[in-house]
């Protein structure tokens, strides 16, 4: 699998992510101007979009990306939220096929009406993928993931500085804590998830003013597994070698 990380964090996100030559969006929660630009203007191979929730730093394009004929996948909630009502558009209630991928939807937790996360599967390579993003824990453990593709927002002990501090208000305290992943509690997931077949963990979602600079290092020293923080760039992601 291949991704392209278009934009990541509370300003926008976007990712593409190919596998046997197909791709598919995840997200779209930048100008669709932007999408065009980083996709080279090339949209063949897209299977659709997923999308995770409606809040504009990941739903900022749907209706552009309906409007551009590539199907859109979310929740009724997510769907209600943004009011869209688009041939284009799909309910993701349960397991679905795209071509190669198969992929299946799961609940998180976030200040939002059916927030996801996704589970992809790559039928041709039998790679695995887990994309989870404004959530505070994940309520599932997955088996065989060979990549995450997982927020890691903020650090409690630097956000409480920076309320302390006035750099954040403190209104935004529990907000951030009710509906976005930190890194212990990351951490702390990682320490109880199978991850003998892990092969990369890609955070992402970090927080401009309450993350580190030592986030790729804490979760690498902590899961053993090679981890990249998400900044606009291209990720191999491969099982052989490690
Ligand atoms: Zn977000
Ligand atoms: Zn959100």
């Amino acid at each position: 699998m291949k991704l392209k990380v278009l934009a990541s964090g509370s300003s926008g996100n976007a990712y593409l992510l190919t596998s046997s030559g197909r791709s598919i969006l995840l997200e779209c929660g930048i100008r669709f101007e932007e999408i065009k630009k980083k996709l080279n203007f090339n949209f063949d191979n897209i299977l659709g979009c997923l999308l995770t929730h409606e809040h504009m730093d990941h739903a900022k394009s749907v209706t552009n990306v309906l409007a551009h004929g590539i199907d859109c996948y979310m929740s009724q909630g997510t769907a209600d939220a943004l009011q869209l009502n688009h041939h284009r558009l799909h309910i993701a209630n349960e397991q679905f096929t795209l071509d190669n991928f198969t992929i299946m939807p799961f609940k998180v937790e976030h200040d939002v009406k059916e927030p996801l996360g996704f589970l992809i599967y790559d039928n041709i390579t039998k790679e695995k993928l887990v994309f989870a993003t404004d959530t505070p824990y994940l309520i599932y453990r997955f088996n065989n993931v060979n990549y995450y593709m997982i927020e890691c927002n903020y650090d409690r002990d630097k956000l409480e500085e920076n309320i302390e501090t006035g750099v954040i208000n403190h209104s935004m305290r529990n907000r951030l804590l009710n509906s976005h992943f930190e890194i212990n509690s990351l951490i702390e997931y990682f320490r109880f998830t199978d991850l003998k077949s892990c092969r990369k963990i890609v955070l992402i979602h970090l927080s401009s003013n309450n993350s580190s600079d030592d986030f790729q290092a804490r979760i690498q020293n902590a899961t053993g597994i090679d981890t990249e923080i998400a900044w606009n760039q291209n990720i191999e992601l491969r099982l052989y070698p490690f």
